[in-house]
């Protein structure tokens, strides 16, 4: 009975993965817009040590920022082709909340019937401010968290910062009128052994949810920072995820981005395996109105600029790169690889590494011996 209970699980798991196959062949042919990304600034108000991005704390990029009225005609033109309702309007930066104006296109877009929200460090995520973008119809947002107090200091280089933080935190539990809410922690070599403290300090707040995502080598948190996961350090990652997941009933966790991890911790890290949606259900609108795919991936894969095409034509032609060409630019070693179809050479940010040489495979960074820090 036993082996027959076991068999039907496999063949269970075996359907799964076979709609999942076909699943993303859709997503190719479709590609329907489901998140798009307003990268509003590159100004930012930190300077934390893991970031990815290539934010200032100055205002030489300010110059280059869309206004809002350039933002709410490319939103009401997108509505126009693209079903309003089906799509998530992400604003991101650097930081969002340094933007006075975020509000009025948050507004502008759940006018059209959009939902919208923000990525936020919450160090400007004051009474005024919350008050503030619920008034303007906010559904989502993600507040970024690193560690407990020491190690978030240290990350974000500002004393207090998790002080502010937890305190707005607080304030997001006792107001809970958006749709969805969790916090984000970017682990590094810095906090890989704080998190069970990270995870209790959040269920005391009473977050609903917990998204670690692997630091990965792009902008400040580059190659040489001393920040980048070790193999041994990224199995101790996928066991402390499947662990909480498994236990914890206070929070719920779950691991996000970088790439496929295999069939033994795939279905125990995450709810659904590995899907990179970058330029197939996923867009950017950078700060400058460039056009790409999720805004973690290289500017390298830049389409256009909404100052030049609207963003419905370049979705509409554009993205080969990211929806048929996946396999032309994949590093050589997935050309043969058997994990293909399910893995197709990881999460796109990791594609065009900035220094061209290096392995991203997740699978390769768990399986080898002893700490390498090759990403
Ligand atoms: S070799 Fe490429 S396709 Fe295979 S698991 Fe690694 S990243 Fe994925
Ligand atoms: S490129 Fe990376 S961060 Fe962007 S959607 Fe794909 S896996 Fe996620």
């Amino acid at each position: 009975m036993e082996g027959r209970g076991q068999m039907s699980r496999q063949a269970a798991l075996a359907d799964r993965l076979e709609r999942f196959i076909a699943n993303k062949e859709r997503m190719v042919r479709e590609h329907p817009l489901r998140y798009l990304f307003w990268e509003a600034t590159l100004r930012c108000n930190l300077a934390c040590r893991h970031c990815g991005s290539d934010c200032r704390r100055d205002n030489s990029t300010r110059d280059r920022e869309l206004s809002p009225e350039m933002m709410k005609r490319e939103l009401a033109t997108i509505a126009s082709f693209h079903d309003p309702r089906r799509i998530t309007l992400a604003i991101i930066g650097g930081e969002p909340l340094i933007r006075p104006d975020i509000e009025a296109v948050g507004a502008f877009a759940a006018g059209l019937g959009f939902a919208w929200g923000i990525t936020t460090n919450a160090m400007l995520l004051d009474v005024e401010r919350l008050a503030s973008l619920k008034a303007a119809g906010l559904s989502t947002i993600a507040v970024s968290l690193d560690g407990p107090e020491d190690e978030h200091d240290a990350l974000r280089q500002c004393n207090g910062a998790f002080r502010r933080v937890s305190e707005a935190l607080a304030r997001l539990v006792a107001d809970p009128f958006y749709q969805s809410f969790d916090v984000i922690c970017c682990v590094s070599t810095l906090n890989i052994d704080r998190l069970g403290p990270l995870l209790d300090h959040l269920a005391a707040l009473g977050v609903p949810r917990l998204r670690l995502t692997p630091v990965f080598s792009r902008g400040r948190a580059g190659r040489q920072s001393g920040l980048m996961l070790s193999g041994d350090q990224y199995r101790r990652l996928l066991a402390f995820t499947a662990e909480a997941r498994q236990s914890r009933r206070d929070i719920e966790v779950t691991l996000s981005e970088e790439g496929y991890w295999g069939p033994e911790w795939e279905c125990r890290v995450r709810d659904d395996p590995h899907y990179c949606g970058s330029g197939t259900m996923i867009a950017s609108i950078l700060h400058d109105g460039g056009v790409t795919g999720c805004p973690s991936v290289s500017r390298r894969f830049v389409e256009g600029n909404i100052r030049a095409t609207p963003f419905v034509d370049l979705w509409a032609e554009g993205f080969a790169d990211f929806r048929a060409g996946r396999r032309a630019i994949a590093p050589p070693a997935c050309g043969a690889c058997e994990h293909w179809d399910l893995c197709e050479g990881g999460g796109f940010h990791l594609f065009a590494p900035e220094d061209g040489a290096a392995s991203t495979c997740a699978l390769r960074k768990i399986e080898d011996q002893g700490d390498r820090h090759d990403r």
